[in-house]
């Protein structure tokens, strides 16, 4: 998805940078389906220490919101299937013809396509009804409707078919042509009916799936009622109960927590009471005690991550890092900026004068940390120029990479984080560094900085503001309300939800995997992981099948990818472990958390993370860890371990569910599984061969075919534009690839199911005129149906490897023929192009 997401607020992170809930930093996630999938842990802009990312360090500054005023009905209630007949498969799109090709039916269908319509006009009625009067938390209830068994019908007549056919109804606008603008034809009536609900900047057809896995996760946390401290799950429940603070230890605790960590620091001029003594400058010191006792961030990012020339293997990897606002251009572009500037300004001084400090000595001093960050700002290279994975991978010992960047002493900042996990780092440990010229130029700003003692207190006040900043979330409601300002100003709305929501996104980010135990065994049925299993099966058939086709191709590198794809490992659902009780408590056993002790509870949580974290640096990879807890709607694949993995709580609607006829699965899941799979195959993920190790398994000649292929598909997307300004193909390049591959491999993997002889029929949905391939489409883009605020697009459009939802519906299928013939869109219409761009 637009390339969106994030780890452990330890070291490893997504490449977006986005915060992976796992308290497990093992899988770097890198790629995406969603934008800003998980929240980053409590503060919905930072997290603790920024994780590594090859993007700009502050993507965790975005997280989904969560909507608190609608649920969602997940209707997985047990169906009967109709025995239906094989469908006719030319029919034409016909606007404005209710059933298609009515003329040609017998007279037993008509009465029996008469006899559909009327119950779903029935049910409409039913569901509508119930709905004014139970209010938005009702969960309907499917019909107790009993087909004639033995009638064939290519119309499928389940209550999970009807749900979804109704729910596809509201959200079309057959009033638009779909060959004009498929968008507006797929979501038109979902976007009139569905504005932003006050408080959130974004709102779409599946914010709904995340309020109800909220729900369902509440309920099953309030389930627990053992207080064993060394039961996962307990452990959970204690976190989420101190969180949602009944009896208001959080409030009445006000300030002092973090205060006190502030004085622990050495304390921070503009706090009187933090200076016990009058401390001498360190940097070292300072930025050691920040980044490896409270795994906080600042001036870079580090991590003990996967090598990517040795999969197998882990190795520290250095980063740019240090902005706190989501974009370098932020800083940099102030005039159209400014807004955003003076919010953090006013942000900032919020957080210092509730901590105790003189405003106007307050904002004085945070004008000069905006300065400061400005400087970082300036050295820090945009995402859309880290895209060649090659390029990043520099390799250095720690005793040639001292000359590089002299302003710390590394041997001695690693020999301290180590000291964690009692392991020595000698000089001659060898670290990857992505950004060498960010840290020389690092050294000359902060050598600039500690020249005089005005500028010694600006990087003081840097540091603990990064301190601030991220810990005040864990503090009383004037701090967390302080972060609206910003919000505001960043996305359009201040990100109001009720507090067990917040506690619930919370406490899933920091003991995610026994939350997901909790989760399965609510929600996840096993057949989705069988049929997710062939799903994923007949695509990657389809992907292989489909190289033939690409003449660019040379014959030794389309082996050499067919051969890639099939190495392709999959993860579905969840990890298997964590329904073993004794497994689950043995990850977190080393996680004290205790009642009432919300704040300390962090601070364990941000220790917990940065061991398992170090580590690491000693084992070899597993390639069985997630990256994502079980309730996280999204998907992701990662290169070094060349895997794509499917949480379960996508597996649900409106991506999936078991009893929709296939073209509405593989429309919309379909897609995400193909999405991923050509993430092996896009500008970056090419770059790794199948083992996933950063390796050249291309031909020269096909390097370039391949780059003037991906060319033209950066310039189809730059030249597309939202409120004028115009997106960022470059950017974009490697979601757009997978978006565009992953609907051809889906709908060409759809012909081969619906046309094979196993197949009895291809159903369609009730109560509308279209046949089971256009519904493919239709599935497809109402995934998308969605709406942001001007602030958010703009934030998207300038920070997302993601394109914007409207073009990643429009993009993939104007470059897809398949499409316009099932619409029979003229050639030279909006939808069908003549110029198209294909990589995959
Ligand atoms: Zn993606």
């Amino acid at each position: 998805m637009a390339s969106v997401p994030p780890e452990t607020p330890a070291q490893s992170a997504t490449p977006d940078g986005t915060p992976t809930p796992s308290p497990d930093p093992e899988a770097v996630t890198k790629f995406n389906f969603l934008k800003q999938v998980r929240s980053a842990r409590n503060n919905p802009f930072v997290k603790a220490r920024p994780s590594l990312t090859r993007e700009s360090s502050t993507a965790e500054l975005f997280s989904r919101e969560n909507s608190s005023t609608d649920f969602f009905q997940n209707s997985r209630l047990n169906l009967f299937e109709t025995a239906p007949k094989p469908e006719a498969t030319n029919q034409s799109y016909a606007k404005g013809v209710s059933f298609i090709g009515w003329h040609q039916r017998t007279k037993l269908e008509r009465v029996l396509l008469i006899l559909i319509a009327a119950l779903l006009l029935a049910v409409l009625l039913t569901t509508s009804l119930l709905l004014a009067m139970r209010g938005p938390s009702y969960l309907p209830v499917p019909p107790c409707y009993q087909p004639e068994p033995k009638e064939a019908s290519s119309v499928c007549l389940s209550s999970s078919c009807i749900y979804t056919a109704s729910e596809v109804i509201r959200a079309l606008d057959e009033t638009q042509d779909p060959c004009n603008d498929f968008y507006e034809f797929a979501c038109g009536g979902w976007i009139r009916n569905n504005p932003i609900p006050e408080g959130k900047s974004t709102w779409g057809i599946f914010s709904n799936i995340e309020l109800q896995n909220q729900l369902t996760i509440r309920y099953a946390l309030e389930k627990v009622n053992t207080t064993d401290n060394t039961d996962a799950e307990a452990k959970a429940r204690i976190y989420y109960d101190a969180c949602i603070d009944t009896n208001e230890t959080i409030e009445k605790l006000g300030e002092k927590p973090l205060v006190n960590i502030i004085k622990k620091l050495g304390g921070w001029h503009i706090l009187p009471s933090t200076m016990i003594k009058q401390p001498k400058f360190d940097l070292q010191k300072l930025l050691q005690d920040v980044q490896n006792s409270y795994n906080l961030g600042g001036l870079f990012n580090w991590a003990v991550t996967e090598d990517d020339r040795n999969s197998s293997k882990h190795v520290i990897v250095l980063d740019q890092g240090g902005l706190n606002l989501p974009t370098r251009d932020n800083y940099l572009n102030k005039t159209a900026h400014k807004k955003v500037l003076d919010a953090y300004l006013d942000y900032m001084t919020r957080v210092c004068v509730l901590l105790g400090a003189n405003k106007t000595e307050a904002r004085s001093q945070m004008s000069k940390v905006i300065q400061f960050e400005t400087e970082l700002a300036n050295i820090t290279t945009p995402s859309e120029e880290r895209r060649d994975e090659e390029g990043l991978y520099n390799p250095y010992t720690i005793r040639q990479w001292q000359k590089e960047a002299p302003f710390l002493n590394w041997t001695m900042f690693f020999n301290d984080a180590f000291k964690l996990v009692n392991r020595t780092i000698p000089d001659t440990e060898r670290i990857v560094v992505y950004a060498p010229e960010y840290f020389r130029n690092l050294t000359k700003v902060i050598r600039r900085y500690s020249k005089t003692e005005d500028d010694q207190k600006t990087l003081t006040s840097y540091m603990m503001w990064q301190v601030s900043r991220s810990l005040s979330t864990y503090l009383s409601k004037s701090f967390r309300d302080a972060t609206k300002i910003l919000r505001k100003a960043l996305f359009g709305s201040e990100g109001t939800e009720e507090s067990w929501r917040y506690c619930v996104t919370d406490t899933n980010n920091a003991i995610g995997f026994a939350v997901g135990a909790m989760f399965v065994r609510e929600v996840f049925h096993g057949e989705a992981k069988t049929q997710g299993e062939i799903m994923i099966d007949n695509i990657r058939n389809a992907f292989k099948r489909n190289l033939k086709n690409l003449d660019w191709m040379d014959s030794e590198t389309r082996e050499a990818a067919e051969t890639k794809a099939d190495a392709i490992t999959d993860m579905i659902g969840f990890p298997d472990y964590i329904l073993h009780k004794d497994e689950l408590n043995k990850q977190y056993e080393e996680l004290q958390v205790k009642p009432n002790e919300y704040f300390d509870n962090n601070i364990a949580f941000n220790v917990f993370s940065l061991k398992n974290d170090l580590k690491k640096l000693d084992q070899p990879v597993n390639k069985t860890k997630w990256g994502m807890t079980p309730s996280t709607v999204n998907a992701y694949y990662t290169p070094t371990k060349n895997q794509i993995v499917f949480p379960a709580g996508i597996l649900q609607l409106p991506f999936y569910d078991g009893d929709n006829p296939k073209c509405v699965n593989y429309g919309a899941m379909g897609v995400v599984m193909g999405h991923e799979l050509t993430h092996a195959f896009d500008d970056q993920g090419r770059e790794y061969d199948r083992f996933g190790n950063l390796n050249k398994w291309w031909n020269n000649a096909t390097i370039a075919r391949f780059k003037k292929r991906a060319e033209c598909i950066q310039k189809q997307y730059s030249d597309y534009s939202v409120d004028g300004q115009h997106l960022n193909g470059k950017q974009t390049l490697g979601e757009n690839i997978a978006d565009n591959g992953g609907l051809k491999a889906s709908f060409h993997a759809y012909l081969d199911y619906s046309s094979s002889k196993d197949t009895a029929v291809n159903l369609t949905l009730p109560g509308l005129k279209y046949n089971h391939r256009q519904l493919f489409f239709i599935s497809f883009a109402q995934v998308w149906c969605s709406a942001m605020t001007k602030e958010s697009t703009k934030m998207q459009i300038e920070k997302d490897d993601h394109t914007v939802a409207k073009y990643r519906v429009i993009g993939p299928i104007s470059n897809l023929k398949e499409f316009s013939d099932e619409f029979h869109c003229p050639i030279g219409s909006k939808m069908n192009p003549k110029h198209k761009c294909e990589v995959w």
